[in-house]
């Protein structure tokens, strides 16, 4: 293990040690969005709004259950029998639903995440399961690129990783300057990937956003 990841690992297990702690109660919790319901102008006690509070929290323990786990465990199980193979490994069109930690509404997309391996790989699914982990917390698209990417590099050590992301953010299409359609692009580019043009314009070509 790096030192680096070590550094992280540590740094992950005290911000979860000190939400845990800080952890409202259910009833608390509850109460909160009642008091939401009355300042949006409603009345949290009328028949239709009886049951809220609990599906919000209900709904809240799915958008949000990333924070639960972690994804430097889920890729902790490598396999070092690739057979020579030292070509991009690259999952595409990885469907994500994450929330936006200014406005906390949806952030729809996709992900693609490619490594370069070098000795190391992992079981693919687990790929997906890194970006969902980290869509389920509070994000912003950057944040979540270069998350992926640092948790990919430090787990596999690979020679290099490319992160790309295409998203559309609710608090830009149905509030504020409300610009429906209107995606976001980023990406995130780690050793060979920043270092290698061919290698950036190749990983580009097959996620389609070559030139
Ligand atoms: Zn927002």
């Amino acid at each position: 293990m790096t030192e680096r990841r070590a550094q992280i690992e540590a740094e992950q297990a005290r911000a979860r040690d000190a939400a845990r702690a800080n952890r409202p109660s259910r009833d608390e919790a509850m109460a909160a969005v009642r008091t939401l319901i009355r300042w949006a102008g409603d009345d949290p006690e009328r028949e239709g709004l009886r049951g809220t509070p609990d599906r919000v929290l209900r709904s809240y323990e799915e958008f949000f259950a990333g924070y639960a786990e972690e994804p430097l465990e889920i890729l902790s199980r490598t396999f070092s029998e690739i057979n020579g193979y030292d070509e991009i490994v690259l999952l595409k069109d990885i469907p994500f639903e994450s929330h936006c930690e200014h406005h906390m509404v949806p952030i729809i997309g996709k992900a693609h995440v490619g490594y370069l391996p070098d000795r190391r790989v992992v079981g693919i699914s687990k790929l997906a399961r890194v970006v969902d982990i980290y869509a389920r917390r509070l994000q912003i698209q950057e944040k979540m690129t270069a998350e992926i990417a640092e948790t990919i590099l430090h787990a596999l050590e690979p020679r290099g990783v490319a992160v790309v992301i295409e998203a559309t953010h609710a608090c830009m299409t149905t509030r504020g300057v409300h610009r429906p359609g209107v995606g976001m692009v980023t990406s995130q580019m780690l050793g060979a990937f920043r270092d290698d043009a061919t290698t950036r314009r190749e990983f580009l070509a097959l996620v389609g956003l070559g030139s």
